[in-house]
């Protein structure tokens, strides 16, 4: 049997990496598209060279150059981390809006699949909790991190628009706080961040007085979202994250009990806009797909622990 074609836009990304992993190891021919804006060529070095994966090296915001025909396009492309959009704000709003409208037009062209990486920064500091798709969100729409909440929005009205204008097989994923192996050291989000530090034997650095909630979703589980929502017709909005909320400090003493470190806690200044809860309502992606987070934050924390600990070992840590 002849494989799809799925085509990965943020594929050297993190989670855009572990996806093209899985769709290879599941029967797809794998096109992946970066610009390593905040991507890694280490992240799919495994797969350059082998058979069913390609990497076309352009900025997604240029009209997309696929060749072949296409099943399924994965929309991926996109700084992700607080870090990485204020370094990068404009390119931030570009690939959210031109970049998505380029990556829809594809889709459309080949009668493809479209699923949307959407995010639950979408919900911005939300009122209700947790957030089910139904909520609208309550985002800053100037505030320094509304170059991707605002952009976000944007792909996804656009991801709306296609299937109501011209009939696209489109859906929307809102993923919530994800991690894993290969985040980069740097990205600022908390789990490097923390996992970084405690292996240093540095202070874990908690922002404001820790008690802001994060339900973090092991990246297993979410590419296993973004298959399942591929694999069906469902338009979305889907969430795709964890119901288990722990606090920011709660996630930190986990890191520190996980990796033994004795180095503490330091608490600094909370960052603008930053949301005081975040837990997705996964009724949608249970009832829809049967899907929902296998990986527990204990076994997810050690697995990512074990990995970074390999990388600093090695030199190879970023
Ligand atoms: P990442 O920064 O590791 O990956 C994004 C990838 O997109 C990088 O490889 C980058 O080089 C590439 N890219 C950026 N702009 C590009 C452009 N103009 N042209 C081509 N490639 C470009 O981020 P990630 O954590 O893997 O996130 C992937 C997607 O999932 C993003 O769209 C993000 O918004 C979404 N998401 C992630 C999380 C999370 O917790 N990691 C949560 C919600 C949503």
């Amino acid at each position: 049997m002849s494989r799809r074609t799925a085509v990965v836009t943020g594929g050297a990304g993190f989670i855009g990496s572990h996806l093209c992993d899985v769709l290879t190891r599941t029967g797809f021919a794998v096109v992946c598209v970066d610009n390593f804006l905040t991507g890694s060529r280490s992240n799919i070095e495994h797969l350059r060279g082998t058979e069913h994966f390609e990497l076309i090296e352009q900025d997604v915001n240029d009209k997309l150059a696929v060749a072949d025909e296409v099943d399924v396009v994965f929309h991926l492309a996109s700084p992700a981390s607080p870090a990485d959009y204020l370094r990068h704000p404009i390119p931030t709003l570009s690939v959210g809006s031109i970049g998505t409208l380029n990556a829809l037009e594809l889709a459309k062209e080949r009668g493809a699949r479209f699923v949307l990486a959407s995010t639950s920064e979408v919900y911005g500091d939300p009122h209700q909790h947790p957030q089910t798709e139904s909520y609208w969100g309550n985002v800053n729409p100037i505030g320094p991190r509304s170059v991707y909440d605002e952009a976000k929005r944007f792909a996804e009205a656009a991801t709306a628009a296609y299937r109501r204008e011209y009939g696209t097989n489109t859906a929307i994923t809102r993923i919530f706080n994800t991690y894993g192996p290969r985040m980069r050291t740097d990205d600022g989000r908390a789990v490097p961040a923390f996992v970084t530090r405690a292996l240093a034997g540095q202070p874990l650095q908690v922002a404001g007085d820790g008690s802001q909630s994060r339900s973090l979703c092991y990246v297993d589980d979410t590419v296993a979202g973004l298959l399942a929502v591929a694999e069906s017709s469902h338009p979305g909005p889907v969430n795709l994250g964890t119901e288990d909320e722990r606090t920011v400090l709660d996630i930190a003493q986990l890191v520190l009990g996980l990796t033994g470190s004795t180095a503490g806690i330091e608490f600094v200044d909370l960052p603008q806009d930053d949301p005081a809860r975040r837990r997705p309502d996964t009724t949608v992606a249970r009832e829809a797909f049967g899907w929902e987070p296998r990986t527990t934050a204990e076994d997810g924390l050690a697995a990512t622990i074990a990995w970074f600990t390999r990388q600093l070992t090695s030199g190879a840590v970023r």
